[in-house]
């Protein structure tokens, strides 16, 4: 097999090499091994080892504990930052939820076993051979999410293994192979006993994926969207088109469509506060464009978050009169695009009157803003003091 050189699996390689020289066993396992095999681009190359994690650091020079209570070392020596961690079995599980410790193990079987699904559970070796016990490139070949082992036992260990099963059939276009639907059918409910940080971070990275409608429907299908704040059966088709690459968007294009339940959704899914920002002015900002954008908004909203206002409407197949193409061209056209860029500011208005400081400055600054964005008056100073002189000073 020829082993696609990305700079991280080369760097992978390097440290399983050096590891092996110590006398000890290591593989790419995970993700890394399932999207070389899809032949997606692979970012973090995680390797499993024998070694024990005080080993792995007395092998390398550069490491840094990042898991070490899991057996995680993060070993940097090789250029590229290496996950390495020691092969474990996880402890017992307690209220459906992944145990917080973990018991080192010898052999690589034992690590694979605990795996969620087959399409994860593979390992490769330094020099490209595949090591799939639970027949992982079969399902991949077609296109299926199976649990490794017993769906019901696995979903009852750690329940938040039925929404990554979701999760990866929208960003792969898997289906969901049918014992293993039927066993999230069955235990939907689990999910409730999950962190909300993790649920929070699979559907982050749904939003982002190929086929959100898919894995929307998936939700609705494995009953788990039951479970979730939003309705989700009801907006089905306002995410037939839906598609992004930021996360954000998923997370304000789900509040506009349950609006009603917008601080529920907020607190449930424990979103940042920059989602938070982002939501409010996106939210905002389509608004507005349901009243027609006008000056103020191009100004105010920045090009991304005016162009999700826009999407929004499109895949809510509310028409907009205006392709996305003019969004970025009447925005680059403003005659100015920051505050700075006015080319006066509250000492040139207090120089210009005997009128005392006070809130009447920024109302006078936004109006002479709207006025040059406009293109009602040039935005000079010499314009600018004229038409204060004329519209402001008489004023008490
Ligand atoms: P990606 O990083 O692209 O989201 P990934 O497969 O690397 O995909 P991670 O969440 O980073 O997913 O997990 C790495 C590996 O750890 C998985 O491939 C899987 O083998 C295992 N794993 C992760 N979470 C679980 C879990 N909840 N239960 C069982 N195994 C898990
Ligand atoms: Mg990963």
């Amino acid at each position: 097999m020829n082993i696609r050189l990305s700079k991280d699996w080369e760097a992978a390689v390097r440290v399983i090499e050096k590891i092996e020289k110590a006398g000890y066993e290591a593989v790419i396992v995970g993700g890394a091994v399932r999207d070389y095999l899809l032949d997606k681009e692979v970012n973090d190359v995680d390797v499993a080892t024998s070694a024990m994690p005080d080993e792995i650091k007395k092998i390398f020079n550069s490491t840094v504990d990042i898991g070490i209570a899991h057996g995680t070392v993060l070993v940097l020596d090789e250029g590229q930052p290496i996950e390495v961690t020691t092969y474990r079995t996880e402890g017992i599980y307690i209220d459906f939820r992944r145990p917080e410790q973990v018991t080192f193990v010898k052999n690589l079987e034992k690590d694979l076993e605990r795996r969620d699904f087959t399409i994860n559970a593979m390992a490769m070796t330094k020099s490209g051979e595949l090591i799939d016990l639970y027949g992982g490139q079969q399902d991949i070949q077609n296109g299926l999410i199976r649990s490794v082992g017993d769906p019901n036992t696995r979903f009852r260990e750690d329940a938040l293994r039925m929404l990554r099963a979701i999760r990866f059939s929208a960003q792969l276009g898997f289906s969901i192979e049918n014992k293993t639907l039927k066993a999230i059918q069955q235990d939907s409910d689990l999910i409730e006993f999950i962190a909300k940080e993790r649920i929070h971070m699979e559907l982050s990275k749904m939003w982002v994926s190929r086929k959100v409608y898919d894995g929307i429907n998936a939700l609705i299908e494995s009953h788990l969207a039951k479970y979730l704040v939003g309705d989700f059966e009801k907006h089905l088709e306002e995410w037939r088109y839906f598609n992004t690459t930021s996360s954000e968007v998923g997370w304000a294009y789900l509040c506009l469509l349950n609006r009603n339940q917008l601080s529920d959704i907020i607190h449930f899914y424990k979103l940042s506060n920059k989602e938070k920002n982002f939501i409010r002015n996106v939210l905002n900002a389509y608004q507005a464009l349901l009243n027609r954008w006008d000056e103020l908004d191009y100004f105010q909203y920045d090009l991304f978050t005016l162009e999700a206002a826009y999407d929004f409407a499109i895949w809510q197949n509310v028409k907009v009169p205006f392709k996305k193409e003019h969004i970025a061209m009447v925005k680059s056209n403003l005659p100015i695009q920051s505050m700075n860029q006015l080319a006066i500011n509250g000492n040139h208005l207090m120089e210009w009157t005997t009128k005392k400081r006070g809130p009447w400055i920024k109302v006078a600054l936004d109006a002479a803003l709207l006025a040059v964005l406009k293109s009602h008056i040039k935005n000079d100073e010499e314009h600018l003091k004229e038409w204060f002189l004329h519209e402001f000073n008489d004023e008490g």
